[in-house]
């Protein structure tokens, strides 16, 4: 199992590094992954975000933590260890670097701050939702109580790219930043969900203007090392 999990971070390392999150020794570099003492409790990974929680459980915070009865079989059909992997990386990311996620980028495209979850982007998303006259007028032709769930899933669709996304600011990034680096080459395939599509381009955005931070900071501690 050891051997699975190690190849499972080494390649999600290797994502890490072809995107720019990761330079030797730096940045997304100094994350470890761990395997707890402990059994899920229903989770599949987990990353204890602040000092508090820390020395409560005495967790190390910004480490990825994946259970010791690490399920082989991953508990949503179609998700790898690589993914859980993957969505992890997007909470340390933020407990590496929490000012980058309080720029405007992340409020804009997320609908709230990195660490508010009140109220949850589904209930946001709802009564916007339910402001949309385009959405009325289409729920008003709809002859069924199945047509309108199925107009609603359709929109639902398109504004989170999982259900996991609409619990939370912070897991609806997490989610997206794991199909980020899943699909990095072929982020395309989502312009059908346009929310979502739009989601996706602005943690590439993201992703590129951290990276180009984190080169020319290596410039700059190289010229003035010559210097
Ligand atoms: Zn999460």
């Amino acid at each position: 199992m050891i051997e699975f999990v190690n190849k499972s971070f080494h390649k999600v390392r290797n994502e890490l590094a072809e995107v720019g999150l990761l330079a030797r020794g730096r940045y997304l570099d100094s994350v470890d992954l761990y395997i707890s003492a402990l059994p899920s409790a229903g989770e599949a990974g987990y990353v204890f975000e602040s000092a508090a929680q820390w020395r409560r459980t005495r967790f190390k915070p910004g480490v990825i933590y994946l259970p010791s009865d690490l399920p082989q079989d991953p508990k949503v059909p179609g998700y790898s260890l690589a993914d859980t992997i993957r969505h992890e990386y997007a909470h340390t990311w933020y407990c590496l670097d929490p000012a980058f996620f309080r720029e405007s980028w992340f409020i804009d495209a997320f609908g709230a701050s990195y660490a508010n979850c009140n109220p949850k982007p589904l209930e946001n998303w709802r009564r916007q939702l339910h402001r949309d006259d385009e959405y009325s007028v289409r729920r008003d032709r709809c002859r069924s109580e199945v047509g309108k769930q199925r107009l609603f899933d359709r929109y639902y669709r398109q504004e989170f790219i999982t259900d996991y996304a609409s619990n939370c600011a912070s897991e609806d990034f997490a989610e997206t930043f794991m199909f980020f680096l899943r699909y990095r080459r072929s982020l395309e395939r989502y312009q059908s969900r346009p929310r979502v599509y739009h989601k996706l381009m602005v943690v590439q955005r993201a992703v590129e203007r951290a990276g180009r931070r984190l080169r020319q900071r290596r410039f700059a501690y190289k010229f003035h090392q010559v210097g």
